[in-house]
Protein backbone atom coordinates (compact mmCIF):
# COMPACT_ATOMS: atom_id res chain seq x y z
CA UNK A 1 0.00 0.00 0.00
CA UNK A 2 0.82 3.56 -0.83
CA UNK A 3 2.55 5.64 1.83
CA UNK A 4 0.81 8.95 0.77
CA UNK A 5 -1.86 9.87 2.84
CA UNK A 6 -3.70 11.34 0.04
CA UNK A 7 -4.10 8.37 -1.59
CA UNK A 8 -4.98 6.36 1.52
CA UNK A 9 -7.80 8.24 1.77
CA UNK A 10 -9.10 7.40 -1.65
CA UNK A 11 -8.74 3.92 -1.27
CA UNK A 12 -10.69 4.28 1.90
CA UNK A 13 -13.16 6.52 -0.31
CA UNK A 14 -13.29 3.74 -3.35
CA UNK A 15 -14.10 1.42 -0.98
CA UNK A 16 -16.97 2.74 0.90
CA UNK A 17 -18.80 3.53 -2.77
CA UNK A 18 -18.10 0.23 -3.40
CA UNK A 19 -19.59 -1.32 -0.20
CA UNK A 20 -22.25 1.06 -0.58
CA UNK A 21 -23.04 -0.51 -3.85
CA UNK A 22 -23.30 -3.64 -1.79
CA UNK A 23 -24.77 -3.37 0.64
CA UNK A 24 -28.52 -2.21 -0.98
CA UNK A 25 -28.53 -5.98 -1.36
CA UNK A 26 -27.83 -6.69 2.08
CA UNK A 27 -30.05 -9.35 2.52
CA UNK A 28 -28.16 -11.41 0.39
CA UNK A 29 -24.67 -9.90 1.50
CA UNK A 30 -25.79 -11.23 4.68
CA UNK A 31 -26.35 -14.90 3.74
CA UNK A 32 -23.33 -15.24 2.01
CA UNK A 33 -21.50 -13.77 5.55
CA UNK A 34 -23.28 -16.60 7.21
CA UNK A 35 -22.33 -19.28 4.73
CA UNK A 36 -18.86 -18.11 5.19
CA UNK A 37 -19.37 -18.27 9.06
CA UNK A 38 -20.44 -22.09 8.92
CA UNK A 39 -17.96 -22.95 6.56
CA UNK A 40 -15.34 -22.16 9.35
CA UNK A 41 -17.59 -23.92 11.49
CA UNK A 42 -16.89 -27.03 9.20
CA UNK A 43 -13.11 -26.54 9.10
CA UNK A 44 -13.46 -26.14 13.51
CA UNK A 45 -15.59 -29.27 13.69
CA UNK A 46 -13.33 -31.06 11.71
CA UNK A 47 -10.31 -30.75 13.76
CA UNK A 48 -12.30 -31.46 16.67
CA UNK A 49 -13.68 -34.77 15.20
CA UNK A 50 -10.08 -36.07 15.65
CA UNK A 51 -10.08 -36.01 19.55
CA UNK A 52 -13.12 -38.46 19.64
CA UNK A 53 -11.88 -40.04 16.37
CA UNK A 54 -8.80 -40.98 18.24
CA UNK A 55 -9.68 -41.71 21.91
CA UNK A 56 -13.10 -43.40 21.55
CA UNK A 57 -12.25 -44.84 18.03
CA UNK A 58 -8.49 -45.92 17.87
CA UNK A 59 -7.90 -45.98 21.57
CA UNK A 60 -11.19 -47.48 23.87
CA UNK A 61 -13.06 -48.61 21.15
CA UNK A 62 -16.68 -47.55 22.07
CA UNK A 63 -18.62 -48.89 19.76
CA UNK A 64 -21.33 -46.77 20.19
CA UNK A 65 -18.92 -43.84 19.25
CA UNK A 66 -17.17 -46.18 16.66
CA UNK A 67 -21.05 -46.37 14.76
CA UNK A 68 -21.35 -42.36 15.32
CA UNK A 69 -18.51 -41.29 14.01
CA UNK A 70 -19.02 -41.82 9.51
CA UNK A 71 -22.27 -39.75 10.54
CA UNK A 72 -20.96 -37.20 11.91
CA UNK A 73 -18.36 -37.06 9.33
CA UNK A 74 -20.73 -37.26 6.44
CA UNK A 75 -23.28 -34.56 8.12
CA UNK A 76 -20.08 -31.88 8.19
CA UNK A 77 -19.18 -32.27 4.38
CA UNK A 78 -22.98 -32.27 3.94
CA UNK A 79 -23.28 -28.95 6.02
CA UNK A 80 -19.65 -27.49 4.11
CA UNK A 81 -21.20 -28.51 0.80
CA UNK A 82 -24.62 -26.06 1.38
CA UNK A 83 -22.35 -23.21 3.32
CA UNK A 84 -19.63 -22.98 0.53
CA UNK A 85 -22.76 -23.44 -2.47
CA UNK A 86 -24.62 -20.33 -0.15
CA UNK A 87 -21.35 -17.68 0.25
CA UNK A 88 -19.49 -18.46 -3.06
CA UNK A 89 -23.46 -18.04 -4.34
CA UNK A 90 -24.57 -15.35 -2.55
CA UNK A 91 -21.37 -13.12 -2.68
CA UNK A 92 -21.09 -13.57 -6.50
CA UNK A 93 -24.49 -12.71 -6.76
CA UNK A 94 -23.98 -9.38 -4.99
CA UNK A 95 -20.52 -8.61 -6.80
CA UNK A 96 -22.71 -9.48 -10.10
CA UNK A 97 -25.05 -6.78 -9.32
CA UNK A 98 -22.42 -4.12 -8.28
CA UNK A 99 -20.83 -4.63 -12.11
CA UNK A 100 -24.38 -4.34 -13.89
CA UNK A 101 -24.62 -1.58 -11.91
CA UNK A 102 -21.62 0.33 -11.94
CA UNK A 103 -21.34 -0.79 -15.82
CA UNK A 104 -24.61 0.73 -16.34
CA UNK A 105 -23.48 3.98 -14.67
CA UNK A 106 -20.13 4.16 -16.13
CA UNK A 107 -21.83 4.02 -19.76
CA UNK A 108 -24.46 6.55 -18.93
CA UNK A 109 -21.98 8.83 -17.98
CA UNK A 110 -19.56 8.07 -20.72
CA UNK A 111 -22.89 9.30 -23.24
CA UNK A 112 -22.58 12.40 -21.38
CA UNK A 113 -19.02 13.41 -21.68
CA UNK A 114 -18.19 16.08 -23.89
CA UNK A 115 -15.72 15.85 -26.68
CA UNK A 116 -13.12 16.69 -25.34
CA UNK A 117 -12.88 13.86 -23.19
CA UNK A 118 -13.45 11.74 -26.43
CA UNK A 119 -11.05 13.57 -28.48
CA UNK A 120 -8.44 12.90 -25.64
CA UNK A 121 -9.06 9.21 -25.09
CA UNK A 122 -8.32 5.55 -26.70
CA UNK A 123 -11.45 3.66 -26.90
CA UNK A 124 -9.47 0.67 -25.68
CA UNK A 125 -8.64 2.11 -22.42
CA UNK A 126 -12.41 3.13 -22.28
CA UNK A 127 -13.66 -0.52 -23.25
CA UNK A 128 -11.34 -2.23 -20.66
CA UNK A 129 -12.33 -0.05 -18.13
CA UNK A 130 -15.99 -1.33 -19.14
CA UNK A 131 -14.23 -5.04 -18.95
CA UNK A 132 -11.08 -5.71 -17.69
CA UNK A 133 -11.54 -3.32 -14.72
CA UNK A 134 -15.40 -3.79 -13.49
CA UNK A 135 -14.52 -7.45 -13.75
CA UNK A 136 -11.85 -6.93 -11.75
CA UNK A 137 -13.58 -4.89 -9.37
CA UNK A 138 -15.89 -7.68 -8.39
CA UNK A 139 -13.38 -10.73 -8.29
CA UNK A 140 -10.67 -8.98 -6.29
CA UNK A 141 -13.36 -7.39 -3.70
CA UNK A 142 -15.57 -10.93 -3.32
CA UNK A 143 -12.36 -12.74 -2.79
CA UNK A 144 -10.90 -10.21 -0.15
CA UNK A 145 -14.15 -10.37 1.46
CA UNK A 146 -14.40 -14.07 1.29
CA UNK A 147 -11.10 -14.18 3.17
CA UNK A 148 -11.22 -11.72 5.28
CA UNK A 149 -14.54 -13.28 6.89
CA UNK A 150 -14.26 -16.98 6.26
CA UNK A 151 -10.21 -16.93 7.10
CA UNK A 152 -11.02 -14.48 10.27
CA UNK A 153 -13.60 -17.37 11.67
CA UNK A 154 -11.60 -19.96 10.74
CA UNK A 155 -8.35 -18.79 12.76
CA UNK A 156 -11.11 -17.77 15.50
CA UNK A 157 -12.53 -21.07 15.98
CA UNK A 158 -9.15 -22.92 15.79
CA UNK A 159 -7.74 -20.99 18.09
CA UNK A 160 -10.63 -21.42 20.44
CA UNK A 161 -10.50 -25.07 20.05
CA UNK A 162 -6.71 -25.48 20.39
CA UNK A 163 -7.32 -23.01 23.58
CA UNK A 164 -10.14 -25.38 24.78
CA UNK A 165 -7.72 -28.54 24.40
CA UNK A 166 -5.31 -26.47 26.21
CA UNK A 167 -4.52 -22.98 27.42
CA UNK A 168 -0.46 -22.81 27.81
CA UNK A 169 0.43 -24.90 24.65
CA UNK A 170 -1.82 -22.50 22.77
CA UNK A 171 -0.19 -19.54 24.66
CA UNK A 172 3.28 -20.78 23.64
CA UNK A 173 2.39 -21.26 20.45
CA UNK A 174 0.76 -17.87 19.93
CA UNK A 175 4.19 -16.62 21.39
CA UNK A 176 6.15 -18.39 18.65
CA UNK A 177 3.96 -18.46 15.54
CA UNK A 178 4.64 -15.04 14.55
CA UNK A 179 8.16 -15.74 15.14
CA UNK A 180 7.95 -18.19 12.81
CA UNK A 181 5.72 -16.51 10.73
CA UNK A 182 8.15 -13.73 10.24
CA UNK A 183 11.80 -15.83 9.64
CA UNK A 184 9.81 -17.44 7.08
CA UNK A 185 9.00 -14.21 5.10
CA UNK A 186 11.91 -13.01 5.82
CA UNK A 187 13.38 -16.23 3.77
CA UNK A 188 10.69 -15.67 0.89
CA UNK A 189 11.19 -12.37 0.04
CA UNK A 190 15.20 -12.74 0.14
CA UNK A 191 14.18 -14.96 -2.66
CA UNK A 192 12.00 -12.71 -4.39
CA UNK A 193 14.38 -10.25 -4.83
CA UNK A 194 17.31 -12.43 -5.79
CA UNK A 195 14.66 -13.45 -9.04
CA UNK A 196 14.09 -9.97 -9.54
CA UNK A 197 17.46 -8.92 -10.31
CA UNK A 198 18.25 -12.69 -12.14
CA UNK A 199 15.68 -11.11 -14.58
CA UNK A 200 17.67 -7.92 -15.00
CA UNK A 201 20.81 -9.62 -16.05
CA UNK A 202 19.10 -12.06 -18.58
CA UNK A 203 17.51 -8.75 -19.93
CA UNK A 204 21.39 -8.04 -20.76
CA UNK A 205 22.13 -11.00 -22.19
CA UNK A 206 19.30 -10.68 -24.53
CA UNK A 207 20.26 -6.74 -24.97
CA UNK A 208 23.58 -7.51 -26.26
CA UNK A 209 22.51 -9.96 -28.53
CA UNK A 210 19.99 -8.13 -30.11
CA UNK A 211 22.51 -5.03 -30.64
CA UNK A 212 24.75 -7.36 -32.35
CA UNK A 213 21.90 -8.45 -34.93
CA UNK A 214 20.88 -4.75 -35.49
CA UNK A 215 24.70 -3.62 -35.38
CA UNK A 216 26.11 -6.18 -37.48
CA UNK A 217 27.23 -3.56 -40.29
CA UNK A 218 29.43 -2.21 -37.38
CA UNK A 219 30.54 -4.79 -35.90
CA UNK A 220 32.10 -5.84 -39.13
CA UNK A 221 33.27 -3.05 -40.68
CA UNK A 222 34.73 -1.53 -37.74
CA UNK A 223 36.34 -4.53 -36.21
CA UNK A 224 34.29 -4.67 -33.08
CA UNK A 225 34.04 -8.89 -32.95
CA UNK A 226 36.27 -9.64 -30.18
CA UNK A 227 35.22 -6.51 -28.07
CA UNK A 228 31.61 -7.72 -28.15
CA UNK A 229 32.49 -11.39 -27.47
CA UNK A 230 34.78 -10.27 -24.38
CA UNK A 231 31.35 -8.21 -23.60
CA UNK A 232 29.39 -11.33 -24.16
CA UNK A 233 31.53 -13.62 -22.21
CA UNK A 234 31.34 -11.22 -19.23
CA UNK A 235 27.15 -10.78 -19.17
CA UNK A 236 27.06 -14.45 -19.68
CA UNK A 237 29.39 -15.60 -16.74
CA UNK A 238 27.24 -12.92 -14.51
CA UNK A 239 24.21 -14.31 -15.57
CA UNK A 240 25.62 -18.15 -15.17
CA UNK A 241 26.58 -17.23 -11.09
CA UNK A 242 23.15 -15.23 -10.40
CA UNK A 243 21.14 -18.53 -11.87
CA UNK A 244 23.42 -20.18 -9.30
CA UNK A 245 22.62 -18.35 -6.35
CA UNK A 246 18.58 -18.37 -7.37
CA UNK A 247 19.43 -22.26 -7.50
CA UNK A 248 21.19 -21.96 -4.22
CA UNK A 249 17.67 -19.88 -2.48
CA UNK A 250 15.23 -22.03 -4.30
CA UNK A 251 16.93 -25.08 -2.87
CA UNK A 252 17.61 -24.01 0.67
CA UNK A 253 14.53 -22.09 0.96
CA UNK A 254 11.71 -24.84 0.72
CA UNK A 255 13.80 -27.21 3.74
CA UNK A 256 14.82 -24.20 5.63
CA UNK A 257 10.94 -22.72 5.53
CA UNK A 258 10.06 -26.59 6.86
CA UNK A 259 12.93 -26.85 9.21
CA UNK A 260 12.10 -23.56 11.14
CA UNK A 261 8.29 -24.75 10.97
CA UNK A 262 9.72 -28.56 12.21
CA UNK A 263 11.68 -26.77 15.10
CA UNK A 264 8.11 -25.13 16.12
CA UNK A 265 6.52 -28.16 15.84
CA UNK A 266 9.85 -30.11 18.09
CA UNK A 267 9.03 -27.80 20.74
CA UNK A 268 5.45 -28.26 20.84
CA UNK A 269 6.05 -31.81 21.16
CA UNK A 270 8.79 -31.61 23.52
CA UNK A 271 6.18 -29.72 25.69
CA UNK A 272 3.33 -31.86 25.13
CA UNK A 273 5.50 -35.20 26.01
CA UNK A 274 7.87 -33.99 28.93
CA UNK A 275 5.85 -31.26 30.64
CA UNK A 276 3.24 -32.32 33.02
CA UNK A 277 2.08 -28.71 33.06
CA UNK A 278 0.99 -29.03 29.88
CA UNK A 279 -1.94 -31.19 30.37
CA UNK A 280 -1.75 -33.02 27.18
CA UNK A 281 -3.15 -36.23 27.90
CA UNK A 282 -4.70 -38.24 25.11
CA UNK A 283 -3.41 -39.06 21.88
CA UNK A 284 -6.36 -37.82 20.69
CA UNK A 285 -6.07 -34.25 22.05
CA UNK A 286 -2.53 -34.26 20.45
CA UNK A 287 -3.83 -35.54 16.82
CA UNK A 288 -6.59 -33.19 17.19
CA UNK A 289 -3.90 -29.88 18.19
CA UNK A 290 -1.29 -31.22 15.41
CA UNK A 291 -4.87 -31.31 12.93
CA UNK A 292 -5.63 -27.86 14.16
CA UNK A 293 -2.01 -26.06 13.71
CA UNK A 294 -2.22 -27.76 10.03
CA UNK A 295 -5.63 -25.95 9.55
CA UNK A 296 -4.88 -22.64 10.84
CA UNK A 297 -1.72 -22.62 8.02
CA UNK A 298 -3.83 -21.66 4.66
CA UNK A 299 -6.29 -19.17 6.31
CA UNK A 300 -3.46 -17.32 8.28
CA UNK A 301 -1.39 -17.03 4.74
CA UNK A 302 -4.40 -15.59 2.90
CA UNK A 303 -5.17 -13.19 5.64
CA UNK A 304 -1.70 -12.04 5.45
CA UNK A 305 -1.86 -11.54 1.63
CA UNK A 306 -5.47 -10.49 1.58
CA UNK A 307 -3.96 -6.73 1.19
CA UNK A 308 -2.83 -7.83 -2.36
CA UNK A 309 -6.33 -8.24 -3.57
CA UNK A 310 -7.71 -5.41 -1.81
CA UNK A 311 -5.30 -3.27 -3.61
CA UNK A 312 -6.03 -5.22 -7.03
CA UNK A 313 -9.73 -4.02 -6.31
CA UNK A 314 -9.38 -0.68 -5.38
CA UNK A 315 -7.08 -0.11 -8.31
CA UNK A 316 -9.58 -1.33 -10.90
CA UNK A 317 -12.21 0.15 -8.46
CA UNK A 318 -10.42 3.61 -8.97
CA UNK A 319 -10.10 3.16 -12.57
CA UNK A 320 -13.56 2.87 -13.10
CA UNK A 321 -14.90 5.60 -10.82
CA UNK A 322 -12.43 8.18 -12.41
CA UNK A 323 -14.71 7.78 -15.46
CA UNK A 324 -17.93 7.95 -13.65
CA UNK A 325 -16.54 11.00 -11.64
CA UNK A 326 -15.96 13.12 -14.31
CA UNK A 327 -17.56 15.73 -15.57
CA UNK A 328 -20.33 15.67 -18.08
CA UNK A 329 -21.23 18.16 -20.62
CA UNK A 330 -22.26 21.39 -19.43
CA UNK A 331 -26.26 21.75 -19.28
CA UNK A 332 -27.13 24.84 -17.28
CA UNK A 333 -29.26 26.84 -19.50
CA UNK A 334 -33.08 26.94 -19.76
CA UNK A 335 -34.08 28.27 -22.88
CA UNK A 336 -36.10 26.04 -25.12
CA UNK A 337 -38.43 26.60 -27.71
CA UNK A 338 -40.18 24.68 -30.15
CA UNK A 339 -38.94 26.24 -33.48
CA UNK A 340 -36.42 28.49 -34.87
CA UNK A 341 -36.21 30.37 -38.25
CA UNK A 342 -32.43 29.68 -38.15
CA UNK A 343 -30.47 33.09 -38.15
CA UNK A 344 -27.15 32.46 -37.21
CA UNK A 345 -24.47 34.93 -35.82
CA UNK A 346 -20.95 34.40 -34.10
CA UNK A 347 -19.49 37.72 -32.71
CA UNK A 348 -15.77 37.80 -31.63
CA UNK A 349 -15.58 33.83 -31.60
CA UNK A 350 -12.65 32.78 -30.51
CA UNK A 351 -11.62 28.91 -29.47
CA UNK A 352 -8.97 26.98 -28.14
CA UNK A 353 -8.60 23.35 -27.46
CA UNK A 354 -8.11 22.19 -23.95
CA UNK A 355 -5.13 20.50 -25.14
CA UNK A 356 -3.58 23.25 -27.52
CA UNK A 357 -1.70 26.09 -26.77
CA UNK A 358 -2.97 28.13 -29.83
CA UNK A 359 -6.29 29.31 -30.46
CA UNK A 360 -8.13 27.24 -33.33
CA UNK A 361 -9.92 30.42 -33.84
CA UNK A 362 -9.72 33.86 -33.68
CA UNK A 363 -11.93 36.69 -34.09
CA UNK A 364 -15.00 34.94 -36.15
CA UNK A 365 -17.74 37.09 -37.31
CA UNK A 366 -20.71 35.62 -39.16
CA UNK A 367 -24.02 36.90 -39.92
CA UNK A 368 -26.28 34.11 -41.06
CA UNK A 369 -29.45 35.21 -42.22
CA UNK A 370 -32.60 32.78 -41.86
CA UNK A 371 -32.49 30.41 -44.93
CA UNK A 372 -28.64 31.15 -46.34
CA UNK A 373 -26.32 28.83 -47.33
CA UNK A 374 -22.58 29.42 -46.26
CA UNK A 375 -19.96 27.57 -47.65
CA UNK A 376 -16.53 27.58 -45.16
CA UNK A 377 -13.94 27.02 -47.22
CA UNK A 378 -9.80 26.83 -46.54
CA UNK A 379 -6.63 24.79 -46.26
CA UNK A 380 -6.79 21.85 -44.39
CA UNK A 381 -6.51 22.69 -40.11
CA UNK A 382 -7.75 26.02 -40.88
CA UNK A 383 -10.45 25.65 -38.27
CA UNK A 384 -13.72 24.71 -40.48
CA UNK A 385 -14.74 21.74 -38.47
CA UNK A 386 -14.06 23.28 -35.89
CA UNK A 387 -15.96 26.27 -36.08
CA UNK A 388 -19.04 24.31 -37.29
CA UNK A 389 -18.40 22.30 -34.39
CA UNK A 390 -18.90 25.13 -31.95
CA UNK A 391 -22.69 25.45 -33.05
CA UNK A 392 -24.07 22.25 -31.61
CA UNK A 393 -21.82 23.59 -28.15
CA UNK A 394 -19.31 20.39 -29.22
CA UNK A 395 -17.08 22.19 -27.87
CA UNK A 396 -17.81 25.77 -26.08
CA UNK A 397 -16.25 28.46 -27.09
CA UNK A 398 -13.64 30.39 -25.16
CA UNK A 399 -14.51 33.62 -26.48
CA UNK A 400 -17.14 35.71 -27.83
CA UNK A 401 -20.67 34.57 -28.20
CA UNK A 402 -22.79 32.37 -30.82
CA UNK A 403 -26.50 32.77 -31.28
CA UNK A 404 -29.27 31.26 -32.32
CA UNK A 405 -32.23 33.37 -33.24
CA UNK A 406 -31.18 35.67 -31.49
CA UNK A 407 -30.61 33.27 -28.23
CA UNK A 408 -27.09 32.65 -27.59
CA UNK A 409 -26.07 28.92 -27.72
CA UNK A 410 -25.58 28.12 -23.74
CA UNK A 411 -29.09 29.83 -22.60
CA UNK A 412 -30.53 26.61 -24.74
CA UNK A 413 -31.14 23.26 -23.11
CA UNK A 414 -28.64 20.98 -24.63
CA UNK A 415 -30.75 19.13 -26.42
CA UNK A 416 -33.38 21.88 -27.47
CA UNK A 417 -30.73 23.36 -29.06
CA UNK A 418 -29.22 20.29 -30.82
CA UNK A 419 -33.04 19.04 -32.01
CA UNK A 420 -32.57 22.78 -34.09
CA UNK A 421 -30.10 20.84 -35.74
CA UNK A 422 -29.06 18.27 -38.43
CA UNK A 423 -25.76 16.86 -38.82
CA UNK A 424 -23.79 15.05 -41.83
CA UNK A 425 -19.95 14.49 -41.12
CA UNK A 426 -17.53 13.59 -42.86
CA UNK A 427 -17.04 9.65 -41.50
CA UNK A 428 -20.71 7.98 -41.23
CA UNK A 429 -20.52 5.26 -39.00
CA UNK A 430 -23.11 2.71 -38.95
CA UNK A 431 -24.81 1.31 -35.81
CA UNK A 432 -25.82 -2.75 -36.00
CA UNK A 433 -29.05 -2.23 -36.82
CA UNK A 434 -31.53 -2.46 -39.72
CA UNK A 435 -31.01 0.58 -42.39
CA UNK A 436 -34.38 2.09 -41.67
CA UNK A 437 -33.34 2.41 -37.55
CA UNK A 438 -29.95 4.04 -39.15
CA UNK A 439 -31.99 6.61 -40.61
CA UNK A 440 -34.69 7.02 -38.32
CA UNK A 441 -32.18 6.96 -35.54
CA UNK A 442 -32.30 8.75 -31.71
CA UNK A 443 -35.73 10.64 -31.50
CA UNK A 444 -36.49 9.86 -35.05
CA UNK A 445 -37.27 6.37 -34.17
CA UNK A 446 -40.93 6.05 -34.10
CA UNK A 447 -40.81 7.76 -37.73
CA UNK A 448 -43.12 6.13 -40.43
CA UNK A 449 -41.68 4.02 -43.04
CA UNK A 450 -43.33 5.79 -45.69
CA UNK A 451 -41.54 9.59 -44.42
CA UNK A 452 -38.14 7.25 -43.93
CA UNK A 453 -38.42 6.12 -47.50
CA UNK A 454 -39.16 9.10 -48.72
CA UNK A 455 -35.49 10.66 -46.80
CA UNK A 456 -34.14 7.91 -48.16
CA UNK A 457 -35.42 8.81 -51.86
CA UNK A 458 -34.16 12.23 -51.60
CA UNK A 459 -31.14 11.22 -50.91
CA UNK A 460 -30.67 9.14 -53.89
CA UNK A 461 -30.47 5.96 -51.25
CA UNK A 462 -33.83 4.30 -52.12
CA UNK A 463 -32.80 2.67 -54.78
CA UNK A 464 -29.76 0.98 -53.72
CA UNK A 465 -31.49 -0.10 -50.37
CA UNK A 466 -33.95 -1.84 -52.13
CA UNK A 467 -31.35 -3.84 -53.65
CA UNK A 468 -30.18 -5.02 -50.40
CA UNK A 469 -31.05 -8.43 -49.10
CA UNK A 470 -34.07 -7.88 -47.31
CA UNK A 471 -34.37 -3.71 -48.13
CA UNK A 472 -35.02 -1.57 -45.35
CA UNK A 473 -34.92 -4.23 -42.74
CA UNK A 474 -31.32 -5.18 -43.63
CA UNK A 475 -28.99 -5.01 -40.84
CA UNK A 476 -25.91 -3.10 -41.85
CA UNK A 477 -22.50 -1.29 -39.83
CA UNK A 478 -20.45 -3.53 -37.58
CA UNK A 479 -21.54 -7.33 -37.90
CA UNK A 480 -24.27 -6.58 -40.85
CA UNK A 481 -23.58 -5.43 -44.27
CA UNK A 482 -20.74 -3.43 -44.85
CA UNK A 483 -21.58 -0.44 -46.90
CA UNK A 484 -19.64 1.92 -49.09
CA UNK A 485 -18.59 4.92 -47.85
CA UNK A 486 -20.57 6.73 -50.75
CA UNK A 487 -23.78 4.81 -49.82
CA UNK A 488 -23.03 5.54 -45.79
CA UNK A 489 -23.17 8.66 -46.82
CA UNK A 490 -26.02 9.03 -48.21
CA UNK A 491 -27.52 7.26 -45.07
CA UNK A 492 -26.22 10.06 -43.49
CA UNK A 493 -28.06 12.23 -45.68
CA UNK A 494 -31.40 10.56 -45.70
CA UNK A 495 -30.93 10.66 -41.37
CA UNK A 496 -30.07 14.45 -41.57
CA UNK A 497 -33.16 14.75 -44.29
CA UNK A 498 -35.91 12.81 -42.05
CA UNK A 499 -34.58 15.13 -39.22
CA UNK A 500 -36.61 17.77 -41.18
CA UNK A 501 -34.16 20.56 -39.05
CA UNK A 502 -33.84 24.12 -39.77
CA UNK A 503 -30.44 24.69 -39.18
CA UNK A 504 -28.14 21.83 -41.70
CA UNK A 505 -24.31 21.23 -41.01
CA UNK A 506 -22.34 19.35 -43.45
CA UNK A 507 -19.22 18.67 -42.85
CA UNK A 508 -17.67 17.45 -45.78
CA UNK A 509 -20.60 15.32 -46.72
CA UNK A 510 -20.23 14.69 -50.11
CA UNK A 511 -16.44 13.58 -49.59
CA UNK A 512 -17.14 9.96 -50.19
CA UNK A 513 -19.42 10.26 -52.82
CA UNK A 514 -17.66 9.20 -56.24
CA UNK A 515 -18.54 11.81 -59.20
CA UNK A 516 -21.45 10.14 -60.48
CA UNK A 517 -23.31 9.80 -57.01
CA UNK A 518 -22.45 13.31 -56.40
CA UNK A 519 -23.69 15.04 -59.41
CA UNK A 520 -26.76 13.03 -58.14
CA UNK A 521 -26.91 14.23 -54.45
CA UNK A 522 -25.86 17.77 -55.52
CA UNK A 523 -29.55 18.53 -56.60
CA UNK A 524 -31.25 16.81 -53.70
CA UNK A 525 -29.17 18.84 -51.62
CA UNK A 526 -29.63 22.09 -52.61
CA UNK A 527 -33.32 21.31 -52.68
CA UNK A 528 -32.59 20.04 -49.38
CA UNK A 529 -30.64 23.95 -48.33
CA UNK A 530 -33.80 25.79 -49.95
CA UNK A 531 -35.75 26.24 -47.01
CA UNK A 532 -33.21 25.87 -44.32
CA UNK A 533 -30.04 27.87 -42.95
CA UNK A 534 -26.88 25.76 -44.39
CA UNK A 535 -23.38 25.51 -42.68
CA UNK A 536 -21.32 23.69 -45.43
CA UNK A 537 -17.80 22.38 -46.17
CA UNK A 538 -16.89 20.76 -48.78
CA UNK A 539 -13.41 19.70 -50.35
CA UNK A 540 -14.86 20.36 -53.64
CA UNK A 541 -15.65 23.69 -54.72
CA UNK A 542 -17.73 22.81 -57.48
CA UNK A 543 -20.41 21.96 -54.94
CA UNK A 544 -20.72 24.80 -52.94
CA UNK A 545 -20.69 27.42 -55.97
CA UNK A 546 -24.14 28.40 -56.00
CA UNK A 547 -23.51 29.05 -52.13
CA UNK A 548 -24.92 32.81 -50.92
CA UNK A 549 -21.90 33.35 -49.10
CA UNK A 550 -18.70 31.68 -49.23
CA UNK A 551 -16.22 32.03 -45.86
CA UNK A 552 -12.61 31.58 -46.60
CA UNK A 553 -10.47 30.60 -43.30
CA UNK A 554 -6.67 30.60 -42.98
CA UNK A 555 -5.15 29.66 -39.70
CA UNK A 556 -8.15 30.09 -37.57
CA UNK A 557 -9.03 33.71 -39.30
CA UNK A 558 -11.66 34.67 -41.65
CA UNK A 559 -9.51 36.10 -44.96
CA UNK A 560 -12.22 36.50 -47.59
CA UNK A 561 -15.86 36.87 -47.60
CA UNK A 562 -18.17 37.17 -50.47
CA UNK A 563 -19.93 35.07 -53.39
CA UNK A 564 -18.04 32.34 -55.82
CA UNK A 565 -18.38 35.17 -58.42
CA UNK A 566 -16.54 38.03 -56.31
CA UNK A 567 -14.37 35.73 -55.13
CA UNK A 568 -13.02 35.08 -58.20
CA UNK A 569 -13.03 38.49 -59.24
CA UNK A 570 -10.95 39.53 -56.04
CA UNK A 571 -8.37 37.48 -56.95
CA UNK A 572 -7.47 36.33 -53.40
CA UNK A 573 -7.29 33.14 -51.47
CA UNK A 574 -10.19 31.45 -53.20
CA UNK A 575 -9.46 32.33 -56.54
CA UNK A 576 -6.03 30.74 -56.21
CA UNK A 577 -7.91 27.48 -54.25
CA UNK A 578 -10.11 27.20 -56.83
CA UNK A 579 -7.10 27.38 -59.49
CA UNK A 580 -5.49 24.36 -58.01
CA UNK A 581 -8.55 22.43 -57.85
CA UNK A 582 -9.45 23.66 -61.57
CA UNK A 583 -6.08 22.23 -62.54
CA UNK A 584 -5.82 18.88 -60.49
CA UNK A 585 -9.35 17.74 -61.24
CA UNK A 586 -10.59 19.43 -64.29
CA UNK A 587 -14.28 18.67 -64.27
P1 LIG B 1 -10.25 21.80 -40.81
O1 LIG B 1 -11.58 21.21 -40.57
O2 LIG B 1 -10.29 23.12 -41.49
O3 LIG B 1 -9.33 20.86 -41.52
P2 LIG B 1 -10.00 21.68 -37.95
O4 LIG B 1 -11.09 22.55 -37.46
O5 LIG B 1 -10.24 20.22 -37.90
O6 LIG B 1 -9.58 22.10 -39.41
O7 LIG B 1 -8.70 21.98 -37.11
C1 LIG B 1 -8.27 23.27 -36.82
C2 LIG B 1 -7.04 23.23 -35.92
O8 LIG B 1 -7.37 22.71 -34.65
C3 LIG B 1 -5.94 22.33 -36.47
O9 LIG B 1 -4.71 22.96 -36.20
C4 LIG B 1 -6.06 21.07 -35.67
O10 LIG B 1 -4.81 20.46 -35.51
C5 LIG B 1 -6.59 21.58 -34.36
N1 LIG B 1 -7.48 20.58 -33.73
C6 LIG B 1 -8.54 19.97 -34.26
N2 LIG B 1 -9.14 19.16 -33.39
C7 LIG B 1 -8.45 19.24 -32.24
C8 LIG B 1 -8.58 18.66 -30.94
N3 LIG B 1 -9.55 17.81 -30.65
N4 LIG B 1 -7.67 18.97 -30.01
C9 LIG B 1 -6.68 19.83 -30.28
N5 LIG B 1 -6.50 20.43 -31.46
C10 LIG B 1 -7.37 20.16 -32.45
MG1 LIG C 1 -12.40 19.30 -41.13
Amino acid sequence: MSKDPVEHANAGQYYRRLLALAFVHWKIFAFSIAGMILVAGTDTALAAFMKPLMDEGFVNRDMETIRRLPLILVGIFVVRVFAIFTSMYCISWVGRKVITKLRQRMFGNLLLLPKDFYDNATSGEIISKFTFDVEQVANASTKAITIIVRDTFTVIGILAWMFYLSVPLTLVLLTTGPLIALLVSLVTKKFRKLSRRIQTSIGDVSRIVEESIKAQIVVKVFGGRSYEESQFEIINEQNRRQNMRMIATQALSTPVIRLIVGIGLAVIIYLVTRDESMNIVTPGTFASYMVSLTFLFGPVKRLADVNVELQRGIAAAESVFRLTDLEIEKDDGSFSTDRINGEIKYNHVGFRYSSANEPALVDINLDIKAGETVAFVGRSGSGKTTLLNLLPRLYDITEGSITLDGHDVRDFRLENLRSHLAFVGQDVVLFNDTVAHNIAYGSMRDADMSQVEEAARQAYADEFIRELRNGYQTVVGERGLMLSGGQRQRIAIARALLANAPVLILDEATSALDTESERFIQASLEELMKNRTTLVIAHRLSTIENADTIVVLDAGKIVETGTHQQLLNSDGHYAALHRMQFENHPE
